[in-house]
């Protein structure tokens, strides 16, 4: 049962005689409270008139708290609409619970390198709460290991969708098929001699996938950014 104090001030909330969450207003996410009271949830459906409205199921909580965008039917009881319950399956495989804005690389235990990227799920199945997953790293040599968090990744993605159709073909020799997951590191840290010119070390590794009883194979969603590689020539050139 919702108590008295949050039925008067946040149900009954309005423009005039708004009900301010704790910290106030978020711009740009969802506006959500909970009340110590009597644990009902609440969602703020309207910050310009201060409107808020009865949140009763998980699923719908859940969308709200992870500020993901879906339909939802707004009012007194705010709710998702159908049909997004089979994509809200979680996925077996741990999920980072630090999100990155970038790919990122880091050392696990028994010196294996993983990157951490957005998960795109198999079957069919969208990854709706948009999961981040470490991916092991195949066949990084020893010396890499030592500075890792020194390298960048300006691509991750399938070998179909690599910027350079040039050299797709080579890479398909490489690794197999167009369908493999490849990740782009680069770092300024080491130096690789090019024969007419000398640059930031960088290679292309096989990303492995992770199979997930719930969703099926997870690899790690596209990503390119050619920022990332002047970027790294940049710091290259200032170390010299
Ligand atoms: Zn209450």
């Amino acid at each position: 049962m919702t108590c008295r104090i949050c039925e008067n001030k946040v149900g009954h909330s309005f423009k005039e005689e708004p009900f301010f969450p704790p910290g106030g207003y978020k711009f740009k996410q969802n506006n959500t409270y909970e009340c110590h009271q009597c644990g009902q949830k609440w969602y703020c459906y309207n910050d310009h008139f201060c409107l808020w409205g009865k949140v009763e199921d998980d699923l719908t909580w859940k969308f709200l708290i992870n500020n993901i965008d879906v339909l939802m039917a707004i009012g007194d009881i705010c709710a998702v609409v159908p049909g997004y319950e089979e994509h809200a399956i979680d996925p077996v495989h741990e999920v980072c619970s630090r999100k990155v804005s970038h790919p990122e690389i880091s050392l696990g235990d028994e010196k294996t390198a993983f990157l951490q990227w957005t998960g795109e799920y198999g079957r069919g199945r969208m990854n709706i709460f948009c999961h981040q997953f470490k991916f092991p790293i195949m066949s990084l040599e020893e010396r890499f290991m030592e500075k890792i968090d020194t390298f960048r990744v300006p691509f991750v993605g399938q070998i179909r969708d690599w910027p350079d159709e040039g050299q797709r073909q080579g890479m398909i020799e490489t690794f197999g098929d167009e369908e493999k997951s490849v990740v782009y590191l680069m770092s300024a840290e080491f130096t690789h001699d090019y024969g007419d010119d000398v640059g930031p070390v960088s290679f292309i590794s096989e990303v492995v996938l992770l199979g997930d009883p719930n969703v099926g194979l997870i690899r790690p969603g596209y990503f390119f950014d050619s920022f990332v590689v002047e970027m790294v020539n940049g710091e290259f050139k200032g170390r010299k």
